[in-house]
């Protein structure tokens, strides 16, 4: 199964992501050029992630369907583990601020 999207990039350009399935492995490509440095490009991961603000190609029913696509696939492992740690940063950072509050309450006392 292979789907395809069309997303706003910077400074007007647009660009092509390809997702496809076959057995349990995915592959989502990019033709930004961060994708092309072999990073992982903002583009897929709003794409993973469900979110279909950047997209022009007018298909969003595709983007759920890319969701479903990621089941069991090692992306699936790597969304999760984002998700995790993403977490932890919003917790540790409101930890960060608590602490930050009381010295200033320390500091001020
Ligand atoms: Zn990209």
């Amino acid at each position: 199964m292979t789907l395809e999207f069309e997303v706003k990039g910077g400074e007007g350009v647009s660009h092509k992501i390809t997702a496809d399935r076959a057995g349990d492995n995915l592959t989502l490509t990019c033709d930004c050029p961060t994708a092309f440095q072999g990073n992982i490009c903002a583009h897929r991961l709003i794409l993973l992630a469900g979110d279909t603000s950047l997209l022009m190609s007018g298909n969003p029913g595709e983007v759920d369907e890319l969701k479903s696509m990621i089941a069991g696939t090692d992306v699936d492992q790597c969304m999760r583990e984002i998700a995790d740690l993403d977490s932890k940063i919003r917790s540790l950072s409101t930890q960060l601020d608590d602490v930050k509050k009381k010295l200033a309450i320390s500091l001020n006392d």
